[in-house]
C-alpha cells in the first residue's frame, strides 16, 4: 500500500486530516480501521519475499499493519519528521528508543523533571542491563554540558514539564548533545506538534504518549517515537517486530481520528489555560501561578518563543497556607469541591482534570526530594480541558472561597 499522494506545501491542520495510506478499493473518505492479525499472501513465494523484507506488503500486525501505517504518517507530517514508529504506549516509545540507542556502558543525560515513569524506566530498568543515567536541572543548559562523558550517547528532556511548567532551550541542548556526539531526544506530550516541532530545533528524535492530547478524549493508550526513515527502519522496526511493544491497531485508528482535530483543540485548551492562570493569579487564596503563559513565568519569553505563542493545556498553582500539612489539608479541599474537574492524574483529555502531585506523581518522593522538585502540599494541578472558562471558575471557586481564613 502507498501513501496519498498530496501537494506540498500543506499546513498542519490540513496534514492532520489528510496524510494517511490510500483509501481502499472501497473509496472509504474515513480511513478505514484493519483489525486484523494477519494477512493473505497471493503466493507462497510472495510471502517468502514479504518475510525478508524484499517485497513491500503486509503480513503479520506485529510487522506492520496499515492502521498503523497511517497514524504513523499522520504522525510524521505533524512532527516534520521523515518517519514516526508507533508503539502500545509512551513508555513504550521510550523503552523502544533506549533499546535502540543504547548499549550497556553507555551513559545517558535527563532532565530531573521529566514524567516520574521515565526517571523508573531509566534508573531502574536500563539500569540493570548496565546504562548509567545522570539527572540534571531542566532549564540549566551549563548543567547539561557539564554532566557530559566521554560514553554520553543520549539527552532526554520533556518540555514544558509536568507539573511546574519548566520549559527548557531544545537549540541549545540539541547543541550540547551533538558537540559531545550525542543524540537528544524530546518527549513533546505537553506542547504536541501545534505549539513546537523539536526537530526543527536539533532534536532526533520526538517522544510522544498518544493516550494524551494526540487521542485527545482519554480513551486509548498509544505511543510514538518520532525519527529519520533510516533509524525507524535499520534500528527501531527490527526491534518491534521482535520484542512485539506494537500499537494496536484499533488504539491507532483512535489516535488517528483523533488527530484531525489536535489543532483546534490545543488552540482551545491553550486559550482557556491562559485565562484560567490568568484569573487563578488574581486570586486572594493563591500564593503562585505556574503557567508558561503568563510573562511571571521565568522562562515566559522562551516559552513564547519556542511554543508558536502558547502557554500550553497545563496549569498549576499553590495556595497559601501556614506549613506543609495545612497545606495539604486546603489543596485538598479545593480538589474535593470541584463538581465539574475530574480528580485524576490524567491529561489530555476534553475533560478539565484536577490532581494534587505531592501524593500522587510525586508520591514516592521524600520530603526533601519534592522540595528539590518544588513540589510542595499546596500544589494543585490542572490539565485545562474544553469546559467552559466560567464553569472552571466557578468550580474552583467553591473550595477556594470555602477555605478557613488563614491564622
Ligand atoms: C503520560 C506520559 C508519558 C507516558 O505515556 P503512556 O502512554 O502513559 O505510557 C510519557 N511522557 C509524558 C510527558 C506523559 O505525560
Amino acid at each position: 500500500m502507498t501513501q496519498k499522494e498530496l501537494p506540498e506545501g500543506l499546513h498542519l491542520d490540513t496534514l492532520a486530516l489528510r496524510t494517511a495510506l490510500e483509501p481502499s478499493q472501497y473509496g472509504e473518505n474515513s480511513e478505514a480501521l484493519f483489525l486484523t492479525s494477519s494477512f493473505i499472501q497471493t503466493s507462497a513465494a510472495s510471502a517468502a519475499r514479504r518475510f525478508a523484507m524484499e517485497e513491500e506488503g503486509y503480513t503479520y500486525t506485529r510487522v506492520g499493519n496499515p492502521t498503523v501505517s497511517s497514524m504513523e504518517l499522520r504522525l510524521a507530517a505533524l512532527e516534520g519528521t521523515e518517519a514516526a514508529i508507533g508503539t502500545a504506549t509512551g513508555m513504550a516509545a521510550i523503552l523502544l528508543l533506549g533499546m535502540g540507542v543504547l548499549r550497556a556502558g553507555d551513559h545517558v543525560i535527563c532532565s530531573q523533571s521529566v514524567f516520574g515513569s521515565t526517571i523508573r524506566l531509566f534508573s531502574g530498568e536500563f539500569g540493570k542491563f548496565g546504562v548509567e543515567t545522570t539527572y540534571v536541572p531542566q532549564g540549566d543548559v551549563e548543567a547539561w554540558a557539564a554532566a557530559v562523558k566521554p560514553n554520553t550517547k543520549l539527552l532526554f528532556a520533556e518540555t514544558p514539564t509536568n507539573p511546574l511548567t519548566d520549559v527548557c532551550d531544545i537549540q541549545a541542548l540539541a547543541d550540547v548533545a551533538h558537540k559531545a556526539g550525542a543524540l537528544l531526544a524530546v518527549d513533546n506530550c505537553f506542547a504536541t506538534p501545534v505549539l513546537q516541532k523539536p526537530t526543527t530545533m536539533g532534536a532526533d528524535f520526538v517522544i510522544h504518549s498518544g493516550t494524551k492530547y494526540l487521542d485527545g478524549q482519554g480513551r486509548v493508550m498509544a505511543g510514538a517515537i518520532c525519527c529519520s526513515q533510516k533509524h525507524k527502519d535499520e534500528v527501531f522496526l527490527p526491534i518491534t517486530r521482535t520484542a512485539g511493544m506494537v500499537l494496536s491497531p484499533f488504539n491507532a485508528w483512535v489516535v488517528l481520528k483523533g488527530m484531525e482535530t489536535l489543532g483546534i483543540r490545543m488552540q482551545a485548551h491553550c486559550a482557556n489555560a491562559l485565562a484560567l492562570a490568568t484569573w487563578l493569579e488574581a486570586q486572594p487564596q493563591v500564593a503562585r501561578v505556574y503557567y508558561p503563559g503568563l510573562k511571571s513565568h521565568p522562562q515566559h519569553a522562551l516559552a513564547m518563543r519556542q511554543q508558536s505563542g502558547l502557554g500550553g493545556p497545563v496549569v498549576s498553582f499553590d495556595v497559601k497556607a501556614s506549613g506543609p500539612d495545612d497545606a495539604r489539608l486546603r489543596a485538598f479541599h479545593v480538589i474535593d469541591s470541584t463538581k465539574v474537574c475530574s480528580i485524576t492524574t490524567n491529561l489530555g483529555d476534553t475533560k478539565t482534570t484536577i490532581c494534587h502531585p505531592g501524593t500522587t506523581s510525586h508520591g514516592r518522593l521524600t520530603e526533601a526530594q519534592r522540595q528539590a522538585a518544588g513540589v510542595g502540599q499546596g500544589l494543585i494541578r490542572l490539565a485545562v480541558g474544553l469546559d467552559h472558562i466560567e464553569d472552571l471558575k466557578t468550580d474552583l471557586l467553591r473550595g477556594l472561597n470555602s477555605l478557613p481564613t488563614l491564622a
